[in-house]
């Protein structure tokens, strides 16, 4: 294989009800439902990088992928499959519902984004739901929660064992992760753990220097860039 990148990704665009205050593409939000590139321009796409890349990152900026209509999402999880990329599935707690997390179960790995502990029962049943070895927790850090993500009570309290805590771009903030360093990089981003629990501490703005990936935005562009690199203008 000529040219490997690290991974390739679909996009959700329009609109979330969760609305979060950190969430990087609320600015280029369109309003109206959330939606993915078209089926023939999803094809084109995972024909085009599909053979250049081990996996496939169903995710959003704008929006969250699970709400797009099930039959769609479920198409697109089950052809990138079919093509032979690990595919995961990048989802909010605050968006999930039993049906939907019936869909989650196609996927090979599953990102939750939890910021707080006001569902643990809930992501802890989903968790035993889905296995454990296909789920990570991944937390926004902001001004509102750092407390609670400095300190170990914030993971002891998962039955997931993989963490990413993501800096909040909108803030200066460095929260410090209350396990020992491993001296492993991810993206250059650095990994705690325990041996248990592992946790990466991801700052966008630098990692985004050391992905090589290909993105299939809604509108049907592909781009090296995902929406927060091209609104913060990151180049690599
Ligand atoms: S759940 Fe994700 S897409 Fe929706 S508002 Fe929050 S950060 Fe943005």
């Amino acid at each position: 294989m000529m040219n490997m990148f690290d991974y390739i990704s679909v996009l959700a665009g329009g609109t979330c009800k969760a609305n979060c205050f950190f969430c990087v593409g609320k600015s280029i939000r369109k309003k109206k439902p959330p939606y993915f590139a078209t089926e023939p321009q999803f094809e084109i796409f995972l024909s085009t990088y599909g053979r250049l890349a081990k996996k496939m990152s169903i995710s959003g900026s704008t929006s969250d992928p699970i709400l797009i209509d099930s039959k769609i999402l479920l198409n697109y999880i089950k052809k990138s499959k079919a093509s032979g990329l690990k595919t995961s599935i990048h989802t909010c707690i605050l968006n999930l519902d039993s049906e939907k997390i019936k869909i989650l179960k196609a996927a090979d790995a599953i990102v939750l984004s939890v910021h707080n502990l006001n569902d643990i029962d809930f992501v802890n049943e989903i968790t035993n739901r889905l296995k454990n070895d296909k789920i990570r927790i991944s937390s926004v850090c902001s001004s509102e929660n750092i407390d609670m993500i400095q300190g170990r009570d914030f993971y002891e309290s998962f039955k997931a064992e993989r963490f990413t805590v993501r800096k909040n771009v909108f803030e200066k903030i460095e929260p410090i992760i209350p396990y020992p360093e491993t001296g492993e990089k991810i993206f250059n981003q650095p990994v705690f753990s325990d041996g248990n629990k592992r946790i990466a501490l991801w700052d966008f703005k630098d990692a985004n220097k050391y992905i090589d990936a290909r993105y299939l935005w809604p509108d049907g562009q592909m781009r090296h860039q995902c929406y927060w690199s091209n609104l913060h203008k990151v180049n690599k």
